[in-house]
């Protein structure tokens, strides 16, 4: 039997260049209208009792190459559990090589979080008393930008992810958050939803995610660059989401995402905006050194270089709602790889795992809120 190779799927990316015996040559497709990409996701079929090898040849032109060493590719049989794949990257070439012991094992670049996964999130807590489901607009496809509010707080508190659709680990943060926020009988919670009302948009790029994009919407726009002038023809997403947040106001906010090249979780504030004064830079600094301090599977020594004083990127959302709202606003980064100082040698960083990180950073918020 020869091998089968397809992303004809939901979230699905790859291009099957050439297949000769166990050995597959594989290139990523690019982000539509964009340069971008590094996300794959595809099946392999007919490689029962067989170790194939799965050579990603443009590996090298990816968004981020310097993300490939020591990076491990995600392996599962069932599409629920997935495990680190033995993966090499040489010559400009990520080469992928595992045992195959069932009929079909799915490969990807993280633990694929899809459309239809992300739509029955939407339906269990809609149904979950105290949520309050609201459709804040639609993407350029026309998906909709789904939203949830619960509490009762003084503090509207905004949590969000996926603008890089790529960047799965973030949507799996937001179930931790969900779950979390759903547990009424859990004081922390309690003690959140009296203080403060959170608004959660567990999925900011429904286009790049059912697409199997890393990076942009269904027009190529990096919506994470849209925040200081999002229009209805390149960022209907951002737009939808940031009028909304002009009609609460923000005092905290976190948006998730994923990191290719740094083996640890992290946080990036926002300094260098316009309107920086040391009492709000604080209350960043506060929270983040709290949460390095409350789980080991965060770290402040590993991270992204702060702006200078006057240069923030005020496209990006953090520095926008740090600067629009005199919000404590900031992106939560997680790894590609793994959080080296606790690492998991089966699973590296996972689903799991990020929800356990989103329970320890409300936990870390619950202690901080009346601050906020
Ligand atoms: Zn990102």
């Amino acid at each position: 039997m020869s091998l089968s190779i397809t992303s004809a799927f939901d979230g699905g990316n790859i291009h099957v260049v050439g297949i000769d015996g166990d050995t597959a040559d594989l290139e990523i497709v690019r982000d539509h209208e964009s340069e971008f990409y590094q996300w794959f996701y595809f099946r392999v079929a007919g490689a029962e009792g067989r170790t194939v090898t799965l050579r990603i040849l443009n590996a090298a032109g990816s968004a981020y190459p310097m993300g490939w060493p020591g990076y491990r590719a995600r392996v599962s049989s069932d599409r629920e559990s997935w495990t680190l794949a033995d993966t090499s990257y040489r010559n400009g070439v990520l080469e992928i090589t595992q045992p195959i012991d069932s009929q079909l094992a799915w490969f990807a670049y993280f633990a694929p979080y899809t459309i239809e996964r992300h739509n029955a999130l939407v339906a269990r807590y809609a149904a979950v008393p105290g949520f309050a489901y609201r459709e804040l607009g639609r993407s350029i496809d026309g998906q909709p930008i789904d939203s949830f509010t619960v509490g009762r707080g003084a503090k509207p508190v905004w949590l969000y992810a996926r603008q890089h659709p790529g960047e799965t680990m973030a949507e799996f943060w937001i179930e931790g958050v969900l779950e979390r926020l759903a547990d009424v009988a859990d004081p922390v919670t309690a003690a959140l939803l009296e203080k403060a009302t959170f608004h959660i948009v567990p999925n900011m790029n429904p286009d790049g995610s059912a697409r199997g994009h890393l990076r942009t919407n269904a027009v190529g726009i990096n919506l994470n660059r849209e925040w200081a002038t999002p229009s209805p023809e390149k960022s209907p997403e951002v737009l939808c989401v940031r009028s909304a947040m002009d009609a609460t106001g923000v005092a905290f906010a976190i948006d998730a995402h994923g990191d290719e090249a740094i083996p640890a979780n992290f946080i990036a504030g926002f300094e260098g905006i316009p309107s920086w004064h040391d009492t709000l830079g604080d209350k960043f600094y506060r929270f983040q050194n709290a949460l390095a301090a409350h789980t080991p599977d965060f770290q402040t020594q590993m991270g992204y270089p702060k702006s200078p004083a006057g240069k923030a990127n005020l496209t990006m959302s953090t520095n926008q709602l740090a600067e629009r709202f005199g919000a404590v606003a900031m992106t939560l980064e997680m790894p590609f790889k793994d959080h080296d100082a606790n690492p998991d040698p089966v699973h590296g960083w996972s689903p799991e795992r990020c929800r356990k990180l989103a329970h320890a950073c409300l936990e870390v918020l619950a202690a901080q809120i009346d601050d906020i």
